[in-house]
């Protein structure tokens, strides 16, 4: 079971709904009650709890992330985890700075009267602590498209919790999550994750755990893109190049519609979308980070990424959903794959421009 990713593929496709990495996951709570967890594991659970703080104490955690606890639990130093940049780490102060709002009662008051309007993006570790102009461009592709963006409060999801089998804790960190999230939900806002895994987890993990009463309903952002696009009759027109989508496999695997959804996003907005057969970049989360899982996470990427990336990344419109799938590639190919969302912006700013006469 050490060489299972935990990408959720198999939970999606299974016609009988074999759940490899939650059986992994209840089978490493119980190896947990009489073994010492890898040291490895823990690593990864304390960086977490680092990179958490982050915001609080930006200097010390920029300090300690870049150091030794990361070079250790990862492989040689040019295979690094995810380094967190201490400049661009504040996804709150940047999105007041930005002139978005932070979803509180008070903020939620204030946008009442357009509430039919309102979307609460939610927040997940990797977005917000690694790529955290991507929160940004998120608030402000929507703020473009006629919507009125907030922000959730960050409270960490747990899913590394889940993945690594320390079930108690992740109950207690869902339970939190999820209490803050219903609460915003009750609102009658609806709640949207940029990045598919780590949205995916409030209707499988979170369900199974909090049962489905308790458990926020948190969309994909194409799933409430596409239906709030078609309602909003908004279509930005214009003959584009092709774009082309890598993506993620437990996003493909464990949401049925969501390519249909990009593909109507993006012709909602006047761009051709070609979504790309492609199966898991071999990352997923932290596994490809960790030194003994190197060499499996680069012959995964080879076998279906790799040709794929280097094939479309010249045309300039190569695009992937996943955090962890933008990371492989970065680190192997050395190519910025945008996420949608930076493209789509792209173009809905361009045309702006151009209505507008600028
Ligand atoms: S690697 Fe992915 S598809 Fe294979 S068993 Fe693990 S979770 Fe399932």
């Amino acid at each position: 079971m050490d060489t299972c990713l935990a990408c959720k593929s198999c939970a999606g496709q299974c016609p009988v709904k074999v759940d490899v990495p939650d059986f992994r996951s209840k089978f490493l709570a119980l190896y947990h009650t009489r073994y010492h967890a890898q040291s490895g594991t823990c690593c990864w659970h304390g960086w977490n709890l680092l990179c958490h703080s982050w915001p609080r104490h930006p200097g010390s955690a920029r300090q300690r992330a870049a150091g030794e606890p990361r070079r250790k639990i990862t492989a040689a130093p040019h295979r690094p985890g995810p380094r967190a940049d201490a400049e661009r780490c504040r996804p709150d102060r940047r999105t007041r700075r930005a002139c978005f709002a932070i979803a509180t009662p008070a903020s939620i008051a204030a946008v009442e009267a357009q509430a039919r309007r309102a979307v609460i993006v939610v927040q997940d570790a990797f977005t917000s602590h690694f790529e955290t102009g991507l929160v940004l461009d998120t608030l402000r592709l929507l703020d473009r498209l006629g919507f009125h963006p907030l922000l959730a409060p960050f409270l960490p999801g747990g899913k590394p919790l889940h993945v690594h089998g320390f079930l108690g804790r992740f109950h207690r960190t869902a339970e939190k999550n999820a209490t803050m999230l219903k609460r915003l939900e009750s609102t009658g806002i609806p709640l949207i994750g940029i990045d598919p895994a780590m949205t995916l987890i409030y209707r499988s993990e979170y369900k199974e755990t909090l049962g489905e009463a308790n458990s926020p309903h948190v969309y994909l952002l194409q799933e409430w893109l596409a239906q709030a696009l078609a309602s909003a009759g908004s279509h930005i027109s214009d003959d584009v190049e092709p774009c082309f989508l890598l993506p993620h496999c437990t996003e493909r695997t464990n949401a049925a519609a969501a390519m249909d959804n990009w593909e109507r996003v993006f012709t909602a907005c006047g761009a051709q979308l070609n979504v790309l057969p492609v199966g898991c970049c071999g990352m997923s989360g932290t596994y490809g980070h960790e030194a003994q899982n190197r060499s499996t996470s680069e012959t995964i990427y080879q076998m279906s990424w790799g040709p794929t990336v280097a094939r479309h990344y010249a045309g300039g419109r190569l695009m992937a959903t996943g955090y962890s799938c933008r990371c492989q590639a970065s680190a192997i190919d050395a190519v910025a794959l945008p996420h949608p969302v930076q493209v789509l912006l792209a173009l809905v700013g361009s045309r702006a421009a151009v209505k507008s006469g600028r």
